[in-house]
């Protein structure tokens, strides 16, 4: 080998090492994500300037990353064939912060007084290529740039200020182009050299980065052997010769090592609409999300202008949800990508309201930063943007349910994500408009079927201005209740209110089309027949037996009066017109138990 030569790391770099082992330790695995995500980058130059310099990519190699793993002695390597660096690029790429993530990095660093927010900031930035030395005691980097004609060593330990340089000349480690990282891991680490860990890594980080990574796996195949009969049972006296010809066979399998694709190349989202299946939008859904269920819509979009960014959605045929995950959801519903790059599934409000947290789906953007975090997200007025296409977007899909010729499908829907989007009506103020046209109710008119809003709209009487509605416990009480005689008597259709959540629902949407929303339990109930006249005379008539009745009744009732309302009960209990309905003071007992 040529002699080494001796570096020393940057100060700033030093410090970076020191933090990030000493704070990311128990999110070690990262490491591979952004190893993988450089050798991505690195292709993704060499593809890029090798359009304007064809040259570049004379030697005839694939673009592509190859992860070999020695599970005995521990070590991975790393392998792309991308624009590599050469010697003076090693120096500056790794021996100095110079570049963007990492720059980022310790800038915020600084300006941050606070000592112990470290380890918060941390998670915050992509800590790019010394996360190697989360899981390594010694780093090799390999590699060889189009534009020099040597290829370079550089090595690097953990725990120490140093590194070396030095000239590869072994034939035998010679690349055409690109970059070889070996990575030697710690003795505690050593287990992500096992070839299913390291597989199951890039799957779950990596699986839609755009080149194709292999990684070495064995394999086996089954086939006959012939196998030599047991002579002791050769020959029984009596058998004839022709047995004996026949021979035994066995299967074996056979094992041998060979490289395996183990991510998708090109994502579905990346593909235009038209090209891509519903099948194969299915087929997406169920591996990412793990379902065995087909999902009831989805939708595939790309977003240009302002904010770009592709996406698809999904609304899954069941809810898989429990009550409290809709208050308070970890779904893990929604994976978001940054060019590509896998970057978190975990989300809380911020690229959905969490009335919504039920979509599934991925969103790849090309405007935020790869080590977007969490608080990043929080602040971002792009992600407000995206978040506001995509609500749109969402609730486009569910009215495409809901118009489609198959009423049985937006029934399921509506059975599993109806309360959902009734929690809507009282948290998103702004998207009233989109949510009230899906909502459904049983009605006086339709017991058996729910009906829309505007189906109700449509069938109001010409002189009807408001939408009616009873809140109940069931269809059965709500259709007996005596508020509903005159209604029903004057052929007006009433809402059956039925689930709990309903009523407040509806006063929080307040009106539909202009038309308000009316509990015909409330006490100034106008159906606009009021007659004056006839009203007087009959007050006079029997207004002492009210004042009668209320003294009997006392407190229990806080007035007494007549009512045109009913039609053939003689009275009726009703809510003031500030009160709560029975319906409300029933719930708000409930809760309070
Ligand atoms: P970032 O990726 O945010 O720039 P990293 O610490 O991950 O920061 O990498 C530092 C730099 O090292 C990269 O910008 C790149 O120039 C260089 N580099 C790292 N890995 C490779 C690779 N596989 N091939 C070519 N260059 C690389
Ligand atoms: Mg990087």
């Amino acid at each position: 080998d040529s002699p080494s030569e001796k570096f020393e790391y940057q100060a700033e770099v030093s410090r970076l090492m020191d933090l990030i082992v000493n704070s990311l330790y128990s999110n070690k695995e990262v490491f591979l994500r952004e190893l993988i995500s450089n050798a991505s980058d690195a292709l993704d130059k060499l593809r890029f300037l090798g359009v304007t310099e064809p040259e570049l990519l004379k030697d005839a190699v694939d673009l592509d990353i190859r992860i070999q793993t020695d599970k005995d002695n521990g070590i991975i390597t790393i392998t792309d064939s991308g624009i590599g660096m050469t010697r003076q690029e090693l120096v500056d790429c790794l021996g100095t912060i110079a570049q963007s993530g990492t720059a980022k990095f310790l800038k915020a660093l600084k300006d941050s007084k606070d000592a112990g927010a470290d380890s918060n900031l941390i998670g915050q930035f992509g800590v790019g290529f010394y996360s190697a030395f989360l899981v390594s005691e010694r780093v090799e980097v390999s590699t060889k740039s189009p534009k020099s004609d040597k290829q370079y060593v550089w090595v690097g330990e953990a725990n120490s200020s140093t590194y070396t340089i030095r000239e590869e000349t072994d034939p035998a480690k010679q690349l055409p182009r690109g970059t070889r990282l070996t990575l030697y891991l710690k003795r505690d680490d050593k287990g992500y050299a096992h070839p299913e860990r390291v597989e199951k890594l890039v799957k779950n980080y990596s699986q839609f980065v755009s080149f194709p990574i292999y990684t070495w796996q064995e394999k086996g195949f089954t086939k006959e052997v012939e196998v030599d009969e047991d002579p002791s049972e050769a020959k029984k006296e009596g058998e004839d010769e022709t047995a004996e010809k026949k021979k035994k066979t066995k299967k074996v399998v056979e094992k041998y090592w060979d490289w395996e694709l183990t991510n998708e190349t090109q994502p579905i989202w990346l593909r235009s609409p038209k090209e891509v299946s519903k099948e194969d939008y299915n087929e997406f859904y169920k591996k990412t999300f793990n379902e065995y269920l087909e999902p009831l819509a989805s939708s595939h979009f790309t977003t240009e202008g302002e904010v770009e960014f592709r996406s698809v959605l999904f609304v899954p045929s069941v809810s898989g949800m429990g009550k409290d995950d809709m208050i308070n959801p970890k779904t893990k519903n929604i994976r978001l990508y940054v060019k590509r790059v896998f970057i978190s599934d975990d989300f809380d409000g911020e690229l959905f309201p969490r009335y919504l947290s039920f979509i599934k789906g991925v969103v790849d953007s090309n405007d935020l930063p790869l080590n977007v975090s969490r608080e990043i997200l929080q602040e971002s007025r792009i992600v407000r943007i995206m978040r506001k296409r995509l609500v749109r977007k969402a609730f486009e899909m569910i009215q495409g349910i809901a118009l489609s010729e198959n009423r049985d499908d937006y029934e399921k829907f509506w059975e599993n994500f109806g309360k959902h989007l009734k929690l809507g009506c009282i948290e998103d103020r702004e998207n009233h408009k989109r949510i009230a046209p899906l909502l459904r109710f049983f009605s006086s008119q339709s017991e058996n079927e729910m009906i829309s809003l505007d189906e109700y709209v449509e069938n109001m009487k010409p002189d009807q201005n408001d939408i009616y509605y009873i809140a109940s416990d069931s269809v059965t009480s709500a259709r007996n209740t005596p508020f509903l005689e005159k209604l029903l008597e004057k052929d007006l259709e009433v809402l059956f209110l039925v689930d709990p959540i309903d009523e407040v629902a509806v006063q929080n949407l307040k009106a539909f089309k202009e038309k308000n929303f009316v509990d015909i339990s409330k006490e100034d109930l106008d159906l606009g027949d009021k007659n004056e006249d006839k009203e007087k005379e009959i007050k006079q008539e029997f207004g002492q037996t009210c004042d009668w009745i209320k003294k009997r009744l006392g407190d229990k009732v806080a007035s007494v009066q007549i009512s045109s309302r009913l039609s053939s009960s003689p009275c009726v209990l009703v809510s003031g017109k500030f009160g709560w309905s029975a319906n409300m003071e029933r719930l708000m007992k409930a809760q309070t138990v």
